[in-house]
């Protein structure tokens, strides 16, 4: 007689993102056969979102978007089609649009939703920037813009981050890359570009350093800021402020504020739906067999290279306790962006904590000097190419980013050039 199989633990992934492909593909490549894994996404392919900035300019949204299927049958991964539509902690089970799926440990992957309608007038007189859909958009109301000033009509364009938006940097990184386009079009001198952010600095999450890059970008490119000044309401020209700002527009361009994509009702949250977690494992609060990872957790910055290091820490913690050992995986939040600007692009490393204050939810940690590392320089444009070809393959093939040769030898690489680009 043959031994039984002996029944593996199943780990049950929800959403088909950075997060929920990161946490998949690393446990698959840390347990190998020893685990079952079922991921349920409503969407059967990718999305690179951070190179949709492309779109508007020219570049089609197709680029950005990796059939899954494929690395789902290469990895052995059991794909359900379908949206999860709530949690039970205490029976382990979710109930999706499709079926009801058990699972041992469970990786909340869900992402984030904008809701431009807290804006009022927003979603009905703003461009708003989330969806490739909304990025085509987008396209046509540039090319109107230049269109307008080639004839000889003044044109004012401006951007806008409301409260509750949790990552302003591609809104800053569109304001530029649309100031060297104009320039490129030679319309620049017709078009008026102002910027106005809720946040009481640029890129407030990033730190003093990155707002000194944007103080300096703005004034060399002729673009006029403001800071912490709160939208109240939208109309068909114009935006105004609680405090009194009042700017016309041809053309609004907005990020607006977010919510979780989906709710779960039953497990703790915030106000806009963002799971509780245990900061260093990402555990969620009581439920400690449940993850949540990326946009959907709780980490006040939302963004892809953040929900990678989380998606890495909690799978991480859960092949340790499958395997028996002490889990001592923890998320040390050190983010990393290049910012886009087409005539040069701005990297920066930022070793991040929370204060617990709603106004200012992180801060760059004071005790870390030597991660905290800013550039600017053309060359970055290189860096940007390279995390947009590397990644998008890594999940193609079924693969973690943030593991093996390839990762070791960007981040090696990546290191290089931190030191002689950035300081
Ligand atoms: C224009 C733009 C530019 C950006 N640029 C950058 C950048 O340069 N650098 C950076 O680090 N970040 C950037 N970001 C942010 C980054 O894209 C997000 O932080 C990242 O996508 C979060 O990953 P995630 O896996 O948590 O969520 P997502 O990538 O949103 O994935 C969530 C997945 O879950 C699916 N889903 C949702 N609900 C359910 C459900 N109930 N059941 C099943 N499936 C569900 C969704 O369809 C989606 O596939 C940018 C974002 C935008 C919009």
């Amino acid at each position: 007689m043959s031994e039984p199989t002996p029944i593996k633990p199943h780990v049950l992934v929800l959403g088909g993102g950075f997060a929920g492909l990161e946490a998949t593909f690393n446990l698959r490549a840390r347990l190998g056969r020893h685990v079952d894994l079922t991921l349920v996404s409503d969407s059967t392919a990718f999305k690179f979102k951070p190179n949709t900035i492309y779109i508007p300019f020219g570049k089609e949204p197709e680029r950005y978007v990796v059939d899954l299927m494929p690395a789902m049958e290469r990895r052995s991964v059991r794909f359900v089609h379908g949206r999860a539509l709530a949690i039970d902690p205490e029976a382990k089970r979710v109930t999706t649009d499709r079926e009801v799926l058990g699972y041992d440990y469970l990786v909340v992957a869900t992402g984030a939703t904008m809701r431009a309608e807290e804006v009022p007038g927003l979603a009905e007189h703003g461009n708003t920037i989330w969806t490739p859909e909304e990025m085509l958009r987008l396209r046509e109301r540039f090319e109107q813009v230049v269109a307008a000033a080639r004839s000889g009509t003044r044109q004012r364009v401006v951007f806008m981050v409301p409260p509750q938006n949790k990552c302003a940097g591609p809104l800053y990184e569109m304001v530029m890359m649309l100031d060297t386009w104009l320039r490129r079009r030679e319309v620049r001198d017709a078009v008026e570009i102002t910027y106005a952010t809720y946040e009481s600095h640029y890129i407030q999450a990033f730190g003093p350093r990155l707002h000194e890059v944007v103080v300096r970008e703005f004034d060399r490119r002729g673009i006029t800021g403001h800071v912490a000044t709160r939208v109240s309401e939208v109309t068909a020209s114009r935006v105004r402020f609680s405090d009194g700002l009042a700017l016309d527009f041809d053309l609004l361009v907005s990020f607006p504020p977010y919510v979780a994509a989906t709710r779960f009702d039953g497990l703790p949250a915030d106000e806009r739906g963002f799971l509780g977690t245990v900061a260093t494992t990402r555990q969620v609060i009581d439920s400690p067999d449940i993850y949540a990872v990326g946009d959907a957790g709780d980490f006040p910055v939302k963004q892809a290279f953040l929900a990678l290091l989380q998606a890495d820490t909690a799978a991480e913690h859960i092949a340790q306790r499958i395997q028996g050992a002490h889990p001592d995986a923890r998320f040390e939040p050190v983010s990393m962006c290049i910012m886009e600007q087409f005539d040069t692009a701005t990297f920066a490393q930022v070793p991040l904590m929370t204060t617990g204050d709603p106004a200012m939810p992180v801060k760059v940690r004071d005790d870390r000097p030597e991660l905290y590392k800013v550039g600017t320089n053309e060359i970055w444009r290189l860096g940007k190419k390279m995390l947009g070809t590397v990644l998008p393959a890594r999940f193609k093939a079924g693969l973690p980013f943030h593991a093996g040769a390839t990762w070791a030898a960007m981040a090696a690489g990546l290191d290089v050039m931190a030191h002689v680009f950035a300081d």
